[in-house]
């Protein structure tokens, strides 16, 4: 018999808390997957939207353009590394993947290099849901192993190890190398979320293995994508994560807090010197276009967002949730079924030695008044930046609560 854990009915979403169905708030603790960075119910993003809807709600954005979308584009090229100069607009983060992808394979082929079509990446990492970006989603932990054997096979290298650059060892990289080494006239481009591996394990890792991928990438001539849906917009603590390791990726995505979790929109840039080798085939396009690409309402929100963002204490917002978690969480460290306690800007990650019981702990989360949705051995948070420190208290007190309620049973 299908028995699906019950769902928690929301009516309402304002500021950090949601309201149930039942009358109750409860504290969130998600951001929504790392979207709504605002909160909900945020006026400057309402009036956004309210102000596009009365202009124009949609237009195909083949062969016309419109204010929105170059506005944004506009923001994305001003805030992201100096090199990122073109973009393509997407309606989700798996598909800005896949746009990257195919800007990669396009650009080899172009080159009179089309045997470069392979992908190398790191185990531990979440690309999305979507056939291409399921190939690249860890192939043991992640939630697609029952596809396997229709899946695309790239290369997969072990997951970044060192916790910050003090620890660094060339050991690393090792196998990483010997992949590069034996492969690289097939490899199109590494592939890999910068700092923070988000879905794929909540998994953070230091700068310097950035900078060596970096230089080896372009040592063997291949391409560097950086999935940055999950950590940009400031939740590691710089705007984009790549800028800790002090490096530019050759393409980009973006999607997640893009607009500030309001509608579904997601980005891929890239450099002019991939832009214009793309264009070398003859053809000078990307061979992409969805329906919805580049929405105008949902353009005219991420361009609100952004200035909000912009315009917040948020580095000092992401270093104050970034304290508070480590104190407040720290206790949890202490406890046998407690394997790991982390902490990277405004991310709080509990990781347990053995796998949650979901239909225990959901309900006595929901209880204790707060909104955290656990995966595997994680229990996790990533609030939204303009959270309150009682408001936060109310969360990292919740997660204490389940784990000393946990070392009981
Ligand atoms: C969420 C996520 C995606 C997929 O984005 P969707 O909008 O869910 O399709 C891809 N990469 C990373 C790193 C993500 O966190």
């Amino acid at each position: 018999m299908l028995r699906p854990f019950p769902t928690v009915p929301v009516v309402s979403a304002s500021g950090v808390e949601l309201q149930l169905a039942d009358g109750r708030m409860l504290v969130d603790g998600m951001s929504s997957w790392w979207a709504a960075i605002h909160g909900y119910n945020v006026p400057e993003l309402n009036a956004a939207l309210k102000g596009q809807i009365d202009t124009m709600s949609h237009v195909m954005f083949g062969g016309l353009s419109h204010e929105p979308a170059a506005e944004l584009a506009r923001r994305l090229i001003e805030i992201t590394a100096e090199p990122l100069q073109h973009l393509f607009l997407a309606d989700s983060g798996s598909i800005s993947v896949e746009v990257a992808i195919k800007m990669a394979l396009q650009y080899w082929f172009a080159q009179g290099r089309g045997e470069k079509r392979r992908l190398l990446t790191v185990r531990g990492g979440y690309h999305g849901d979507t056939f291409g970006t399921m190939a690249l989603c860890d192939p043991e932990n992640g939630m697609h192993t029952l596809f396997g054997s229709v899946l695309s096979e790239h290369l997969f290298a072990p997951r970044p190890e060192c916790r910050n650059d003090d620890e660094w060892d060339d050991s690393h990289l090792f196998e990483l190398v010997r992949l590069l080494k034996e492969n690289h006239k097939q490899i199109a481009a590494v592939i890999l979320e910068p700092i923070v591996q988000g879905a794929g394990g909540m998994h953070f890792y230091c700068p310097e293995y950035l900078r060596q991928m970096r230089a080896l990438c372009d040592e063997y001539q291949v391409l560097l994508i950086l999935d940055e849906i999950a950590t940009g917009f400031g939740r590691s603590g710089t705007l984009f994560a790549y800028e800790q390791a002090g490096i530019v990726p050759d393409i980009l995505t973006l999607g997640k807090a893009l607009t500030g979790g309001t509608m579904t929109l997601a980005a891929t840039l890239t450099t002019r010197a991939v832009a214009e080798g793309i264009a070398a085939d003859g053809s000078g396009v990307l061979m992409h276009g969805p329906t919805f690409m580049g929405n105008p309402l949902a353009c005219a929100v991420a361009n609100a967002s952004i200035d909000l963002l912009l315009a917040s204490p948020w580095q000092k917002r992401v270093s104050a949730i970034a304290s508070q978690l480590t104190a407040e969480l720290a206790e949890c460290a202490s406890y046998h079924c407690v394997a790991d306690v982390r902490i990277k800007g405004a991310i709080g990650v509990v990781e347990l030695k053995k796998p949650v019981d979901m239909g225990w702990i959901q309900p006595r989360l929901v209880e204790l008044g707060v909104w955290i949705r656990p995966f595997g051995r994680l229990l996790y948070v990533m609030p939204p930046y303009v959270i309150t420190s009682e408001q936060l208290s109310r969360l990292t007190s919740a997660m204490v609560q389940v784990v000393r309620e946990l070392e009981g049973r």
